[in-house]
């Protein structure tokens, strides 16, 4: 099929379930104000968002999930190792899935979950874009805290591969635009990309020639839910699963996961953390 067959009516796929970084400067954690709302206020000019945002802005001391609709924690002075050790610490406990926007160079985590499950979650993609308005360079973790039995619950599902297209497709033209996804599981950190960003910004701009501005990553979207893409990435899967020893092991060894389309990497918690 060509690319002109695969584009899609504006509007079509907009409403898409959602289930579930390294960066050269060196982090400069916030300095603690003494009073609460001192503090909130230097969050919402930091992060812009936060001052348009529907819900409440709530600190937090640790990565934890928020169930509560009306409100969205704001964890800070926590780099990225302290971060995804909290994550995991949570993952263990086997709860409902949740994510956070991770801010490198400020050392600053943002819920953004919905409807948190045990096997699901929505992102705020709103909140998000808000986002992307002010920062390009930002990680966007979810946590997968099943059990550690199933090589699968340690990799993204496909629809965690379509929801970066989403938000990546999107702004994938801007210079300087590094959104990492990232899940963290029992048993290690995984990482999930574009497998060819130069391929991706083509479509992004055929799309937007072809007359569909303001609809291109749903239509990288379609592309990517096509049959042979998921196919590709379920055998990549299966190859995965070739692999001797333990879950953790088999991941070890066949990461990258490679298809047309996207990367996966895993990386297995230290000895520590298990
Ligand atoms: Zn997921």
């Amino acid at each position: 099929m060509g690319i002109r067959d695969m584009l899609v009516v504006p509007g079509l796929l907009v409403a898409i379930a959602l289930a579930g970084c390294l960066l050269a400067f060196q982090p400069r954690p916030f300095q603690r104000a003494s009073a609460s709302v001192d503090e909130a206020a230097r969050y919402r000019e930091a992060v812009t968002a936060l001052a348009t945002d529907s819900r409440d802005l709530r600190i937090a001391g640790t990565l934890r999930p928020n169930l509560d609709t009306k409100t969205r924690l704001i964890i800070p002075n926590k780099c990225q190792a302290e971060g995804e050790a909290e994550i995991h610490a949570y993952a263990l406990s086997g709860g409902v899935e949740e994510s956070f926007i991770f801010f490198p160079a400020l050392c600053l985590w943002i819920e953004i979950g919905y409807d948190e499950k045990k096997h699901s979650i929505r992102l705020d993609l709103d909140f998000i874009s808000a986002v992307q308005t002010q920062h390009r360079s930002f990680t966007i973790y979810h946590v997968h805290p099943r059990g550690s039995a199933n090589l699968e619950e340690n990799l993204p599902s496909y629809t965690d591969l379509i929801t970066l297209a989403l938000i990546n497709g999107a702004q994938i033209l801007k210079p300087d635009f590094n959104v990492n996804h990232r899940i963290v599981t029992q048993l290690g950190v995984t990482d999930y990309e574009f497998a060819d960003k130069k391929r991706v910004a083509y479509l992004i701009e055929y799309y937007r020639k072809s007359g569909l501005k303001g609809f291109e990553a749903q239509n990288l979207a379609y592309e990517y839910m096509m049959h042979h893409h998921r196919k590709a990435y379920h055998l990549e899967m299966m190859r995965c699963k070739k692999y001797s020893g333990s879950i953790q092991q088999q991941l070890a060894a066949c990461s990258p996961l490679r298809t047309e389309a996207f990367i996966v990497s895993f990386r297995p918690h230290t000895a520590d953390q298990r």
